[in-house]
């Protein structure tokens, strides 16, 4: 992609709005634009992050069995009757046809999966079954204000398992663990398994995958024994307390939940009647699994952690194009130059995006760079002669390569 051509000016006025580091850098890059409080657009840099993020959890949901599938956004009010949720889930939107019915806008989805597995599960021989979707969700959040950590319409990932017993559901949910870790590895972020309670609706125990930064909203403890709990199931714990496994200090951190999976067991089986008729021909309740990721909430992660003073630090895997080409100066035999690198590097299958700018400064080019953060910057410039300078982003060295090494 031509940069002269790119849909979204970087800036370099500090952001008014901004009250964190994701929403200041991915604003002032031009990766997004915010509607309101928690609401974003996606500019075209900003939404092959996101892509490149999806395909990441996609790679290692289907490596676990999980199958693509669609949901409906708009839910009908019914099925949140039938779960108790419409009148007790505080961030749930609702909304209103001119017929009067009422509707809720999805912000989590087993009200939808649970009746649409009904129709599909009738017998042992039909279990498990792993669906997912990567698709928008609404919640009626109070605070808003993290960037792209916390918005009311949202990008996630949510998984749901259908199991026969606890004990397969178990096996499954520790399959799930590894590929989220690999998830966030692949996404450069240093996930932490955490301890967490089920939340408002279930008994049973739920992990969160927390990354620890200052910046974040979590408080979790930690113990050298390897104790990981989030501050709301041990609300009474403080940073020095004792660890309720073994007793010893703990260290309080704040952190980013960009993860958490939840063994549900038989509730939401129960509210929707979802039974199969097992081997010895009795009838039993399906156990659920579901696993979320917040895939917009984790590219606002990946700019809270790798950044510095000029701009967003992109890992390789996640970089929006694999390369940025910058020509320096107005010499036409640099232009020519950069035209050839860049139609083989495109014809090889590289993306990369030039920048092929004729008005903007040497150095207003270099901190456009910087600061939109792209891994590895190629430059091509009258001071180099026939050479292309290669620098990763996060490394001050750079080295000279002629275009057939390149
Ligand atoms: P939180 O405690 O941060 O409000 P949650 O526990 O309610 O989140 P889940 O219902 O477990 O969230 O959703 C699964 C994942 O979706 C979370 O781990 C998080 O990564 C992401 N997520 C949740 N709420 C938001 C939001 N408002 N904006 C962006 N991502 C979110
Ligand atoms: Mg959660």
């Amino acid at each position: 992609m031509r940069q002269s051509q790119l849909f979204g000016k970087t800036s370099k006025t500090k952001e008014a709005a901004a009250a964190s580091i994701n929403h200041e850098l991915l604003v002032r890059a031009g990766f997004v634009d915010q509607l309101m409080a928690g609401v974003y657009s996606y500019l075209p840099l900003g939404w092959r992050v996101l892509d490149r993020i999806s395909d990441i959890v996609r790679e290692e949901m289907d490596a676990v069995g999980g199958l693509e599938v669609s949901l409906p956004a708009l839910h009908p009010k019914e099925n949140w009757e039938k779960t108790g949720r419409w009148g007790s889930l505080d961030i749930l939107f609702k909304t209103k046809s001119q017929t009067k019915t009422e509707y809720a806008l999805g912000p989590t989805h087993e009200e939808v999966i649970v009746p649409l597995a009904k129709k599909h599960i009738a017998s042992y021989r039909d279990l498990p079954g792993y669906w997912y979707q990567i698709q928008v969700k609404f919640r009626d959040e109070l605070r808003a204000k993290a960037g792209l950590l916390r918005g009311r319409e949202f990008l996630m990932k949510d998984l749901y398992s259908f199991h026969t017993s606890a004990q397969d559901l178990k096996e499954y949910y520790e399959q799930m663990k590894d590929a989220y870790l690999k998830v966030f590895k692949r996404c450069k972020l240093d996930a932490i398994v955490t301890e967490a309670s089920g939340g408002s609706f279930t008994k049973e125990y739920s992990h969160e995958f927390q990354v620890e930064t200052k910046n974040g909203e979590d408080l979790i403890f930690r113990c050298s024994c390897g104790m990981v709990r989030n501050k709301e199931i041990v609300p009474d714990l403080k940073d020095g307390g004792a660890c309720p496994e073994c007793g010893k200090a703990v260290e309080a951190v704040k952190s980013i939940e960009v993860g958490n999976i939840f063994d549900l067991g038989k509730k939401f089986s129960k509210d929707f009647n979802l039974k199969f008729t097992d081997e010895d021909g009795k009838e039993k309740e399906v156990i659920i699994g579901c696993y979320g990721i917040g895939i917009s909430r984790l590219m606002g992660s990946i700019v809270e952690i790798h950044n510095d003073k000029q701009g967003i630090i992109w890992p390789k895997e996640v970089s929006p194009f694999k390369y940025h080409l910058v020509s320096l100066g107005d010499d036409e035999k640099v232009y020519k130059q950069s035209e050839r690198v860049y139609n083989d590097l495109v014809k090889k299958d590289k993306e990369v995006l030039w920048d092929d700018r004729r008005e903007e400064s040497n150095a207003e080019k270099l901190a456009d760079a910087d600061l939109i953060g792209i891994s590895t910057r190629l430059v091509i410039s009258p001071k180099l002669g026939d050479k292309i300078e290669v620098k990763e982003r996060d490394s001050k060295n750079s080295k000279l390569v002629s275009a057939k090494e390149l």
